[in-house]
């Protein structure tokens, strides 16, 4: 084979084990057979619509396994795999295409009503399960160094991004997530946050893939559905973000499900509150968290097994191949206990961002080093403590509030469902802090209860002067509070 990329892994595990699963999805299992024929046939369609070397192809669907044939076929081509985020509406989904001036937009059935309301250059194909006559093997020279994908970031603080990862870069990050986590060729790895994100395709999909494990895919997230796919598939490996764990937590069923199979908690894209960690390790179960970026493809930090009690709120320390600095606005690195921006270098730091030559040189400057835009401490044993994103930080009467933190305080309240912490503009401290609170269902709660519950809890500058009561917290296709949004005016805001 001549393809040193990501496209040719499911050759390469068919090659080695034709007959193991690969993929669950509604009840079928695909073998690595299967996939690797289904991607091969799907190249040479591509192939015969024009896609070569170098073009983008974007698809839109939801977990399934045509994702991964998309990925694996493009790959094959040495064309760039650019996956769509479904919750994105039809201007939106536009914007992408004809930003990474896509040639082919693969769509699945799920997306029809979207995919008609589109207007990008793009030319659309219908995916409906690959036929295998065309067998011969495409073999094209690809090297490791050339886009595997553009993933765009999730625009939770302005228009997505899109961030070149090559083919080294998603390779890099898998060898990283190896070293850290035991996955091996029996794992079942539940995969119900969206594929088109970065974390859960690379950091979940694509290991288990390498390894030879079996991937459960899940169109969409749902507690009860998943407690239940734990228990009939025996799911080893679990990956989500914070919100999906905490509505898992908040699951009737939570304290009796079979949890017994689960070996691996795996959590990112934000800090873990401290009593989510609580109510798992309740069940035997510990965190194993990380934080990343897009851009890093996307592991910087780990939080490995043996310390993730003992170091709590920490999101760990470098990844085995990658290297973080904390810096103070001067560009020192910072004491420990002292606040900085985390820098990230290594192999799978992304080649830079798509036709932003001006951002990229933000980003990357000069020396390489990727400036993350979030906050961290360190402490004396090297422990990174990510406090946010310098661009949520509140600064109240001249100190610093992390709203991570008191975010965390307020999940302790039973009648929080849910909430996120904003600065808003204030005569005399300059700004101080709103939170917004989803209620507990059925659970009454005056703002004054929640603020009195705080004080005693954290310092009383860190209290929010006010509490909006929200049906629901705006969010990211990746389940993340959109502050901006919460930010806007309250007349431009439109509250479920
Ligand atoms: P955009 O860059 O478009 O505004 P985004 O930064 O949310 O969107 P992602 O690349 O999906 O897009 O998310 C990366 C960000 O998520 C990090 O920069 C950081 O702010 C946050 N994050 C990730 N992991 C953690 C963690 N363990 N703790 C705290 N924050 C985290
Ligand atoms: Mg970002």
């Amino acid at each position: 084979m001549r393809n040193e990329g990501v496209g040719s892994w499911a050759a390469r595990r068919a090659r080695m084990a034709p007959d193991r699963v690969a993929l669950i999805h509604e009840g079928r299992s695909h073998t690595y057979g299967e996939v690797a024929a289904r991607a091969n046939a799907l190249a040479h369609r591509l192939a015969g619509l024009g896609v070569g070397h170098g073009d983008r192809v974007a698809y839109l669907g939801p977990n399934h396994p045509a994702f991964l044939d998309a990925l694996f076929a493009t790959g094959l081509l040495g064309a760039v795999f650019v996956p769509l985020n479904t919750r994105l509406a039809a201007p939106e989904l536009d914007y992408i295409l004809d930003d990474c001036g896509a040639r082919v937009l693969l769509w699945s059935p799920a997306c029809e009503p979207t995919v008609t309301r589109l207007r990008a250059a793009a030319r659309p194909v219908r995916l409906a399960g690959e036929s295998t006559t065309d067998s011969a093997p495409v073999d094209v020279r690809v090297a490791d160094s050339e886009t595997c994908m553009i993933m765009y970031t999730s625009g939770t603080t302005g228009r997505p991004k899109g961030a070149m990862l090559t083919h080294a870069n998603v390779s890099w990050n898998c060898v990283n997530l190896l070293i850290d986590v035991d996955l091996t060729s029996d794992e079942v790895t539940l995969v119900s946050a969206p594929m088109f994100h970065v974390a859960a395709l690379n950091q979940t999909v694509l290991p288990t893939f390498l390894k030879g494990g079996a991937c459960v895919l899940t169109g969409g997230f749902d507690p009860e559905a998943t407690l239940d796919l734990i228990a009939t598939h025996r799911v080893t490996c679990l990956f989500g973000v914070p919100a999906m764990f905490l509505a898992i937590a908040r699951s009737p069923r939570f304290g009796t499900a079979d949890l017994g199979s689960v070996r691996s908690m795996l959590c990112g894209g934000a800090p873990v509150p401290e009593p989510l960690i609580a109510a798992y390790q309740r069940r035997g179960l510990t965190f194993l968290q990380g934080y990343g970026m897009t851009e890093c493809s996307p592991g910087a930090l780990f939080l490995r097994a043996p310390e993730s009690v003992r170091k709590a709120g920490s999101a760990g320390t470098p990844v085995f191949f990658g290297d973080v600095r904390v810096v103070t606005p001067g560009g020192e690195d910072a004491a420990p206990g002292e606040t900085g921006e985390i820098l990230v270098q290594g192999p799978s730091v992304m080649a830079g961002y798509w036709r932003l030559p001006a951002e990229t040189r933000a980003a990357l400057g000069e020396d390489g080093w990727l400036r993350t835009g979030d906050l961290a401490v360190t402490d004396a044993d090297g422990f990174v403590y990510v406090r946010g994103r310098a661009k949520d930080l509140i600064i109240s009467g001249g100190e610093n509030i992390y709203p991570a933190e008191v975010e965390a305080a307020l999940l302790d309240h039973p009648a929080v469902a849910e909430c996120a912490v904003i600065g808003v503009p204030d005569e005399r401290w300059g700004e101080v802090g709103r939170a917004f609170v989803v209620p507990a269902q059925g659970v009454a709660v005056e703002a004054a209860e929640l603020l009195a519950f705080l004080d005693g809890r954290i310092a009383r500058y860190k209290i929010p002067k006010s509490v909006v009561f929200v049906g629901a917290l705006p969010r990211t296709g990746s389940g993340k509070v959109v502050k901006a949004r919460l930010r806007a005016p309250v007349s431009d805001r439109r509250e479920a």
